[in-house]
Formats: C-alpha cells, sequence, structure tokens
C-alpha cells in the first residue's frame, strides 16, 4: 500500500479575532492535539505544539509575528514535540523532567507501543490501527522514526501565577490527574478556559502511567463549579459550562466509591 504525501501539516481555524486552533488533520485522533493560538497585544500565546513531526514555527510564521510564549499544559509527546521550536515556553514544576527528557510512548506505527497500552486504549475507546498517519509529511517518511526533542521549561508555573499578553491575562489552574503537572489557562473575563487533558469531550484518560484517580477526582469536582463560557480543551470540539458539568459529573459517579 503507499500512503500519499501531505499537502500540508497543520490544519488551522480562525475561533475568533484573537483566537487560531491548529491541528494535525492527518494525524488519529488519540494523538491529535488542538493547538492554540491567542494573539495579544504585546506577546502572543501558544498553548500546546503538537507531535512536531513538522514545523509549527514555519507552518505557522504568519501568525507568530510577535513573542511567543509557548505553554505545556503537559508534557505527553502529542502536547510538546513542538515545543523545542520556542524560546519561552512554560511548564509546570511536576513535569519539567518529562519535558527535559521526553517519554516517548511510541511511534506514528503501532508496532511501537506496548501491548499492554494498546489494549488499555482499545478498552477506553481509543483502538490504534496499524499506523497513526492517513498521509506521509514527505517522501521516504518512516513512521518508527518518530523522536521527541527535548524541551526544558524556561519558566516554571504554579497555581495562580498569571501570564499576560498586555491586553488580556491567564491565571494558571494547577489541574492533576491525567498527568501531575497537567495545567490550564483561565480567563475570567472572558470564562475562556484552556484545559488541556485535564477536561476535554471524549474518553478522559485516567489510567497512564503518570496519572492519578485520586487528583482527578479533585480536579474534576474543581472544574465542576467553574463559571467558563467556553472549554477549549486539547483534544476534540470545545464545549460550554453545562457539558463542562455533565463531563465532570460522570467522571465523579464512575470513578469514585
Ligand atoms: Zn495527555
Amino acid at each position: 500500500m503507499t500512503i500519499r504525501i501531505a499537502d500540508r501539516w497543520f490544519e488551522r481555524k480562525a475561533v475568533d479575532e484573537e483566537i487560531t486552533l491548529l491541528w494535525e488533520p492527518m494525524v488519529d485522533p488519540l494523538l491529535r492535539c488542538n493547538i492554540w493560538h491567542v494573539r495579544g497585544r504585546d506577546r502572543d500565546l501558544l498553548v500546546d505544539t503538537g507531535l512536531g513531526i513538522c514545523s509549527l514555527r514555519e507552518a505557522a510564521r504568519d501568525l507568530l509575528q510577535k513573542n511567543v510564549i509557548a505553554f505545556a499544559t503537559h508534557s505527553h509527546m502529542d502536547h510538546m514535540g513542538g515545543m523545542h521550536e520556542f524560546n519561552i515556553r512554560i511548564g509546570h514544576p511536576k513535569e519539567q523532567h518529562a519535558m527535559m527528557d521526553p517519554v516517548v510512548f511510541g511511534s506514528m506505527s503501532a508496532r511501537d507501543y506496548d501491548p499492554s497500552f494498546m489494549q488499555y486504549m482499545a478498552d477506553i475507546g481509543y483502538p490504534l490501527k496499524e499506523e497513526l498517519v492517513t498521509a506521509y509529511p514527505y517522501e521516504g517518511y518512516d513512521p518508527s522514526s518518530y523522536t521527541v526533542q527535548p524541551a526544558a521549561p524556561t519558566w516554571l508555573v504554579e497555581e495562580g501565577d498569571v501570564v499576560d499578553l498586555g491586553n488580556r491575562a491567564f491565571e494558571v489552574l494547577h489541574l492533576p490527574g491525567h498527568s501531575p503537572g497537567s495545567i490550564g489557562l483561565w480567563e475570567k473575563s472572558t470564562g475562556i478556559l484552556f484545559s488541556g487533558d485535564a477536561v476535554y469531550d471524549g474518553p478522559l484518560l485516567d489510567g497512564l502511567e503518570d496519572s492519578s484517580i485520586a487528583d482527578y477526582l479533585q480536579t474534576m469536582e474543581r472544574l465542576k463549579s467553574l463559571p467558563v463560557r467556553v472549554v477549549h480543551a486539547g483534544h476534540d470540539p470545545s464545549f460550554g459550562r453545562r457539558r463542562l458539568r455533565e463531563i465532570a459529573e460522570s467522571y465523579l459517579q464512575s470513578r469514585s466509591g
């Protein structure tokens, strides 16, 4: 079987005048992370960076005209693959080590994953196909060659820290569970939450090596009462407050007691 070569690796869509969503359409939904670009007055914000298979910096060159703050919601490979392309990199102390020395679960070929990991994914609702890309970025691409470049955070943040773009400011929320240093960005004035993988509208992963169900329960309790208008998550389409409550409540029900 010959697999086609993608015309371009990233797709994008303007959410409003300042926020743009970018993603990697050729990548399996499991690993297809939402990359959010926010244009600020003094500096821009990039929430997550995709797998790093192709240069995000190059693909988004027209968007990235100012100083860019790259924010890693956590260190999983589908979120931090492109981090190394940016000079200002925010991460949580509990993900620092994994950003310096990335953990690669597997490649773009299912052969390279541990069978127990494959089984876990299938059980939770993400059956992995033989290859995790539907097109190659270039002729001769080897899906087994996937690696993640180290990208140590240059700015470690904790709960309550503020990422200021000049005309808008986002507060860091520590939302552990999916991973220990999962962080989100909350803009109270607009009710926008960038949530990473702490919450998205799909099967939630709380059984990874670095996950904690106890932490996840607390995070969901907290998210349930956050007065959001819209959640721009790490995967899947964005959603509003009512859906957030539903997701949080169904998680709490399924995992407590
Ligand atoms: Zn993740």
